[in-house]
């Protein structure tokens, strides 16, 4: 065959003659339809639109730009930013028939070889590259005379200074856009805010795509948020109704993560560490763990997590206050992206606030970035002290209305009583105000107790007004009233001042008792203790012989991707091994009924779960 000539004769009869969406979808994905707005993106790039997609994880924007590569002509090149989890993400398109590689630094002489020759022959559907590796002048040189069906720009929030996951690289793929004219390009993240869509359509030049959105709304993520007394005690009561799960436990220093990685498999809890300052080797391994094994906790910074695939992800938990709304949505998005029910939560106080203000003031940045900065931790601030919804108060943020009573966050499923504090907020007003606005809120709430020590006798403070006049409340909720206040926006902590509580100019309205403030009324320890606020669907919900056979059925799989050495989701994930347990399909027919199941997944492993199925037959 002239090697010009597209090997289509594998792909014919695996793709369908016509090579319809919808037929792909059926054939190769094993999805009966569509999801959402995957069919109006797909017909738009197929049409050789350009597009930005913002969807959530788990959405499922994979397909919004896999299926039109394979409809189109050419092949379709996806940007993806990490080398490290490249191999999974064309091992699984293998998986599914589709003809995939990898361009990359991590590639042997001979690899890139082949990666070439095969390009040249035109027997590949998709190469995944890195924004470095395009740009490079050479990069044109192994295209070579291949078509180019469209370009994939995926996690496209990187070109984002404003964002979290900035790659200077990615600022450069606006280039594509004179370089390669005519060829449709997808940008796709499951980013919210609205500046960094801004920056990805101007950076990108996307200027002329259309934009498709849809409700970044995680109704399989249940979130609970609660005040830090006793934080070790705390994840592991959290931890203990994960059994059998995996999930990340996010921590801000790497030192933490190594130290909390190491009590829990004290613990029993087995455990992984990953952060940046880790040697490579090791961290790649442990990220390798995370994805391929079934049972293990992964405490990381948050240099982990862009880009993970690994779809059974069932908690995530923060250990310290991420530095915004956006952060914590994407690093809690990271749990549930198979759709089943899956837990986020964070234990936080005030010792946060303190850490993520002076984090801002020495960061260097210019005074107005600080200010962005601040006010973003107060936006997420505001999230963690809100007595209404927390899935309404974060949609809110990301500019989307959603009714509250959610019934999957922790105020929904026990409502917290409210308190009008507004005595309580003038008389810790007073004495920030009559201190000085120079203290923190350690020694704040010791005037207001009127707890006479060296620092209260020294300043003078025990002979004021306000010493001893807040005394009808205890310590822990002076504590809450002040983080409330600084989530209010009514104070502020000041680094330049070491930590001091500032008054804001919205405060005076409390002081003129023009405006009430209502306060959330912190659960009493014992409560906060023993609750548990959902109960999450782990792999036990199938019970019985479905719950036996479930096990079976997930033993296969482990045993399956270790000979293959691909994480156990490539195979297939937890959703169609629950259809296998509860449906019982007893023939490739019925097999190929199920969700998840193509023509090359049936024929590469249908007969092995076959067998298990009609071994636990009942
Ligand atoms: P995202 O990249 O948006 O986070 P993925 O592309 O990884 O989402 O898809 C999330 C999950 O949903 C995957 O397990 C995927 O196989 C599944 N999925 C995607 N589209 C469909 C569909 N149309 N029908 C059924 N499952 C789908
Ligand atoms: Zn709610």
């Amino acid at each position: 065959m002239d090697s010009t000539d597209r090997q289509f004769s594998a792909g014919d009869a695996l793709f369908g003659a016509e090579r319809s969406p919808l037929g792909i979808l059926n054939r190769v994905y094993g999805y009966p339809a569509f999801r959402g707005k995957q069919q109006q993106v797909v017909e738009h790039v197929v049409a050789g639109g350009d597009a930005v997609v913002l969807f959530p994880t788990g959405a499922g924007k994979s397909v919004c730009f896999q299926i039109p590569a394979l409809c189109r002509d050419g092949i379709g090149i996806v940007v993806s930013p990490l080398i490290a989890l490249m191999r999974d993400q064309v091992e699984a398109m293998k998986q599914l028939g589709i003809r995939a590689a990898a361009l990359n630094s991590a590639l042997t002489r001979e690899e890139f070889i082949d990666v070439r020759r095969a390009l040249s022959a035109g027997k590949l559907d998709l190469l995944y590259v890195t924004p470095e590796r395009i740009l490079l002048d050479g990069f044109r040189d192994t295209i070579g005379s291949t078509k180019i069906s469209l370009f994939a720009i995926d996690e496209a929030h990187c070109v984002s200074q404003w964002g979290h996951d900035f790659r200077p690289e990615y600022r450069e793929l606006g280039r594509l856009a004179e370089q390669f004219p005519g060829v449709p390009r997808i940008a796709l993240t499951a980013t919210a805010d609205a500046h960094t869509r801004d920056d990805i359509v101007e950076r990108l030049a996307l200027n002329n795509a259309k934009v498709f959105t849809t409700s970044f709304d995680r109704p399989n993520i249940s979130y609970e948020i609660v005040e830090r007394d006793q934080p070790r005690q705390q994840l592991l009561r959290f931890l203990s109704g994960h059994k059998g799960n995996s999930g990340i436990v996010y921590c801000l220093s790497r030192a933490k993560v190594e130290e909390t990685a190491e009590w829990l498999n004290g613990q029993g809890i087995r455990a992984r560490a990953y952060h940046a300052g880790m040697d490579r080797a090791m961290r790649d391994a442990n990220q390798d763990a995370f994805l391929k094994e079934e049972e293990l906790c992964l405490v990381a910074t948050v240099a982990f997590g862009m880009g993970i695939d690994k779809p059974n992800v069932r908690y995530v938990a923060h250990l310290d206050l991420p530095g915004s709304v956006e952060a914590y949505y994407q690093e809690t998005g990271r749990a549930g992206r198979d759709g089943l029910p899956s837990e986020v939560w964070m234990a936080y106080g005030m010792a946060d606030v303190i850490q993520r203000s002076r984090m801002i003031d020495d960061g260097g940045a210019a005074e107005e970035i600080k200010r962005v900065e601040r006010s973003k931790l107060n936006a997420l601030l505001a999230i963690c002290e809100t007595a209404s919804c927390r899935r309404q108060a974060i949609l809110a943020h990301f500019g989307e209305a959603h009714a509250g009573g959610c019934g999957g966050c922790d105020t929904c499923l026990k409502p917290v009583e409210t308190w009008d504090g507004t005595e309580a907020a003038i008389k810790a007003l007073a004495a920030i105000y009559r201190t000085g606005e120079r203290f923190g809120t350690g020694h704040v709430v010791d005037v207001l107790l009127g707890n006479v020590n060296e620092k209260t006798e020294r300043f003078g403070h025990t002979t004021m007004p306000v010493f001893g006049a807040g005394n009808d409340l205890p310590a822990r909720t002076w504590q809450s009233v002040f983080r409330q206040l600084l989530a209010m926006g009514l104070v502020r902590v000041d680094q330049q001042a070491f930590g001091a509580l500032k008054l804001e100019p919205e405060a005076r309205a409390v002081f003129k008792r023009e405006r009430s403030v209502f306060f959330r009324k912190d659960r009493p320890v014992a409560e906060r203790r023993s609750k548990r606020t959902a109960q999450v669907e782990r792999r036990s919900v199938l019970s019985g012989s479905d719950g036996v056979l479930f096990e079976a059925l997930r033993a296969e799989r482990t045993s399956i991707a270790r000979s293959l050495g691909v994480p156990p989701y490539v195979v297939f994930p937890d959703t169609t091994l629950i259809a296998f347990a509860t449906e019982r399909p007893r023939t490739h027919k019925e097999m190929l009924e199920i969700s998840g199941v193509g023509q090359s997944k049936l024929e590469r492993y249908g007969d092995a779960f076959l067998e298990v199925i009609l071994g636990h037959d009942d």
